[in-house]
């Protein structure tokens, strides 16, 4: 039986509770907000299954690996702007529903909480484009997949690394019409602080959550991929609100690793080789490999591990995916979060307990008050994001800051 002693050998995965033939593990928010596997010991069997599935407990060792990385960006202008870096996870969605596959990832629900879910449309994959930085309620999506592969559908799941493993352990074995693609991950913030933001976006901003037609966590609207900024639209497309990561306090919580999940300060996910058959992350140096591509619209990092996933990128290349082939070691050096963890940040504690006194939002503004740093920041971001200098400048600060 799962038993949590320490919160950081838990990455909320749910693949124990999926797994549960007697159905005796519920997956239980804590204090802080995070998802915890708690068992019912009456029902329990003793069977073992969760412990054996726990990604957690075994994580995979990967040895017979094809390991290439591109770097890409989608052919579509419109879907690039709308993804997080280059759109590729997009093309690989569009390769499964152009073969009448479905899709999952994570996406809003009606109250703007995350949670993963399945697409079968174009339409619908608008849902999962764009990373959103909070910890995505899997639900019964594992069940599902397995019932959708076992009726031969072809399946891709994509989410956080360690959600890819835990979905690959509750299945127990591969599957040839299953393709996963995993993220580099730099950690993941609770859905209460989430919670609570929004709350304060209400009280503060005046923001009606039931006009906002549309959130995004790094909109690359207007200032490009090197300054993305949160913004929520409202039904008709119009900005409602927007803020960049030098003042959002959502931002600022979770790149500071104050709402930071346990077990991201000692992730055993963060690794170069992993189950999955593509892994997804930013390219923020772009004009290191091919300064025409470097454009201000995005690119992505595709780490491609296997043959499957090979011969994939192969066909998706021509029709839906600008890609140009680099160096392994280089581009796995560029990216720390690839393999290293955020250390927890200075005031989680205090944070996380005045955030479950106060439900309306107080902690995110007291710990992270928009100061005259913070103005000043905001001021030099914009205006030089408006002469088109501040992507060169952050390169800048970047060369001199690693010497
Ligand atoms: C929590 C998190 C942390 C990240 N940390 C880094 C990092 O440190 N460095 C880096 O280079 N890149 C990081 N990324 C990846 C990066 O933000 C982009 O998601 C990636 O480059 C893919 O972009 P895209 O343009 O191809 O697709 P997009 O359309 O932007 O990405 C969508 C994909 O992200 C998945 N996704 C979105 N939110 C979540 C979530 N909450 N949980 C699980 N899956 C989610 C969707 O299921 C879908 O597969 C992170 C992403 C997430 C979600
Ligand atoms: S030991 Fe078996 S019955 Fe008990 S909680 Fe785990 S999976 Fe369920
Ligand atoms: S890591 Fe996943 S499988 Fe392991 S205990 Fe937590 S929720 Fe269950
Ligand atoms: S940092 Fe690791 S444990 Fe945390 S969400 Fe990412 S993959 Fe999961």
């Amino acid at each position: 039986m799962i038993e949590i002693n320490n919160k950081t050998d838990c990455c909320g995965c749910s693949a124990c509770e999926q797994i549960c033939p007697k159905r005796a593990i519920q997956m239980k928010q804590d204090k802080e907000g995070f998802y915890y596997p708690c068992v019912d010991r009456q029902t329990c069997v003793d069977c073992h299954l969760c412990e054996k599935v726990c990604p957690v407990k075994h994580p995979a060792v990967q040895t017979e690996l094809t390991r290439e990385v591109y770097i890409c960006q989608n052919r579509e202008t419109e879907i690039r702007k709308d993804s997080t870096s280059g759109g590729a996870f997009s093309a690989i969605a569009k390769y499964v529903l152009d073969k009448g596959g479905v899709v999952f990832g994570a996406a809003f629900d009606n109250n703007f909480c995350v949670v993963h879910s399945a697409v079968e449309t174009y339409d619908d994959l608008k849902m999962l484009r764009g990373s959103k930085y909070v910890q995505s309620n899997p639900g019964n999506a594992f069940s599902m997949v397995k019932k959708l592969l076992n009726e031969g559908r072809l399946v891709c799941y994509s989410g956080t690394p360690c959600q890819i493993e835990g979905l690959n352990a509750f299945l127990q074995r591969s599957y040839d019409n299953l393709i996963l693609v995993d993220l580099v991950c730099y950690s993941i913030s609770s859905p209460l602080v989430w919670k609570q933001y929004l709350r304060l976006l209400e009280k503060e901003k005046k923001i009606i959550l039931q006009q906002v037609g549309k959130v995004k966590f790094r909109d690359k609207n207007p200032y490009g991929y090197e300054y993305t900024r949160m913004t929520f639209y409202d039904m008709s497309g119009n900005v409602c609100y927007s803020s960049g990561p030098e003042s959002n306090e959502m931002l600022r919580s979770f790149v500071s690793n104050t709402s930071t999940r346990p077990s991201c300060y000692k992730c055993k996910f963060k690794k170069t080789k992993r189950v999955s058959d593509f892994t997804i992350w930013d390219c923020y140096n772009i004009y290191q490999y091919d300064k025409k591509m470097d454009d201000n619209l995005g690119s992505s990092h595709v780490m491609v591990h296997t043959q499957k996933g090979k011969e994939i990128l192969n066909q998706i290349a021509s029709d839906y995916l600008k890609v140009k082939k680099a160096n392994l070691e280089f581009a796995i050096n560029s990216e720390p979060a690839m393999t290293q963890c955020a250390s927890p940040g200075e005031h989680r504690r205090e944070f996380f307990a005045m955030l479950a006194k106060n439900n309306s939002g107080e902690a995110l503004k007291q710990f992270f008050p928009v100061s005259i740093k913070v103005k000043t920041e905001r001021f030099l971001r914009e205006n030089l994001s408006k002469i088109n200098l501040y992507r060169f400048v952050k390169r800048a600060a970047i060369t001199i800051f690693k010497k």
